[in-house]
């Protein structure tokens, strides 16, 4: 009999740790020899997309190809093009154009997000994003370009729009990469704008009270209640009629799941996400479960939902790993809760801000907030070490993320 084979589809936080998690259980059920897990993307690398807003852009995609072959999964470079719903057969096109099939019996969907981008004029030609790692480092490249420019009020002036976590923390960033390419005497200037009546509305009032603040003290300006309308070569005109002279425009306003999650049947939210089963199941699609920036899930059972976020991405991957495999060896399926939400915003050079629950209750700030967030971004979310033992160890379904 050939083998049975679980196909997971990315390798970002939910695609590895499904993979992990799926290897985890069919080692404990003694079935290797019988399932096989196989992992699609276009390189073994997991890029750490949540970073990708800082100034420096090194040890962003770390190489998971040990980490994958110590548990015995194998990976596929290409991108998934057809997941093959009715037929249990995806479609896999290479970096060379060739074109693979491939049949599975349980399908895991970890292709993540994408940045939506209205159709709005210039916008596509003219405003990067950091979103991706390859936009971040076309980002990264214009910035350093600027110095070779001869000084004008738009060439020191950044626009970030879009006043969102990425929003802010790219825009808290800006003054000292600007200042890095211009000189430290630079008159730079940061604008962030967001349709919202106030910058950090939906944050609540404390946790919003506290992000104003910091961009006051940051000198970074804040144009509420304001569109984008459209982008050019020189600025930005805004809906209020205003234009902003600005060399460098940052998009960063709103994500949508990956539109491979259009091809699974069954219910989807306002961005896109399949909304899952307790077990990440998409209802209307059997065999096919959804993860990470793919799914709408609830977290507890009072009404909250997981968010695109890293944090919940991390935990939904180890259960839709294991109960993809839990169904193939005879396990029990792991019901997805993750009560404790918790956030963590950098604020550039005024530190960072920790929130802990739904209502975002500030924990940290400053310094202390920092130091929380330099752990997150430079250890918590790195792919672990290629030791077998150690990694099934922390690649249960009931892993805690955040104690
Ligand atoms: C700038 C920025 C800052 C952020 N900050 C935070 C933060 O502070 N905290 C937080 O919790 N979250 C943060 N996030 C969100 C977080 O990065 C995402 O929620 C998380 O990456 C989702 O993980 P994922 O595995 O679902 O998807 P991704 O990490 O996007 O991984 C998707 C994977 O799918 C692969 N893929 C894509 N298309 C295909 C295909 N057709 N076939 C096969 N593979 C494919 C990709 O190559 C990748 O490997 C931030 C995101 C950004 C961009």
């Amino acid at each position: 009999m050939s083998k049975q084979t679980i196909l997971v589809a990315g390798s970002g936080f939910a695609g590895v740790w499904a993979a992990l998690s799926a290897a985890r259980a069919i080692s404990l059920a003694g079935r290797e020899g019988d399932v096989e897990v196989v992992i699609v993307s276009p390189e073994p690398r997991l890029v750490i997309r949540p970073r990708l807003y800082e100034a420096v852009l090194e040890n962003m995609d770390p190489d998971v190809s040990e980490l994958l072959a110590a548990v015995g999964v194998r990976h596929i470079g290409g991108l998934i093009q057809d997941i093959g719903v009715e037929g249990r057969e995806a479609t896999i096109v290479h970096g060379d154009g060739a074109v693979q099939s491939i049949k599975w019996d349980r399908f895991v969907l970890a292709t993540g997000s994408r940045l939506a981008t209205p159709p709005i004029p210039g916008l596509a030609d003219h405003a990067f994003d950091v979103d991706q790692l390859v936009s971040a480092q076309r980002l990264d490249a214009h910035i350093t370009s600027l110095g070779a420019r001869a000084e004008t009020a738009a060439r020191n002036t950044a626009v970030v729009v879009g006043g969102g976590f990425t929003g802010l923390e790219g825009a808290a960033e800006m003054p000292e990469r600007l200042r890095a390419a211009l000189g430290s005497d630079a008159q730079v200037r940061v604008v962030i704008v967001d349709p919202a009546p106030q910058i950090g509305a939906d944050m609540g009032d404390e946790a919003g009270e506290a992000v104003r603040a910091a961009l006051v003290e940051m000198d970074i300006e804040q144009r509420p209640g304001v569109r984008l309308t459209a982008v050019d070569a020189d600025g930005v005109t805004l809906s209020d009629g205003s234009r902003i002279d600005a060399a460098t425009v940052v998009w960063s306003a709103g994500l949508r799941a990956h539109p491979l999650a259009a091809q699974v049947p069954g219910e989807h939210d306002a961005v896109g996400r399949v909304v899952g089963d307790a077990f990440l199941r998409a209802p209307a699609a059997d065999g096919i479960f959804v993860t990470g920036d793919t799914v709408k899930a609830a977290t507890d059972a009072v009404g909250n939902f997981t968010v695109m976020s890293c944090q919940h991405a991390l935990s939904l991957g180890r259960v839709a790993g294991h109960n993809a495999a839990a169904e193939l060896v005879g396990l029990n399926l792991h019901p997805y809760s993750q009560p404790k939400y918790v956030t963590c915003l950098d604020l550039g050079a005024w530190g960072a801000l920790y929130t802990e629950g739904w209502d975002r209750q500030v924990r940290l700030t400053r310094e202390e907030g920092k130091k929380v967030k330099q752990e997150i971004n430079g250890v918590w979310i790195y792919p672990p070490a290629p030791d077998r033992d150690a990694v099934f160890a922390m690649s249960n379904p009931d892993f805690v993320i955040v104690p």
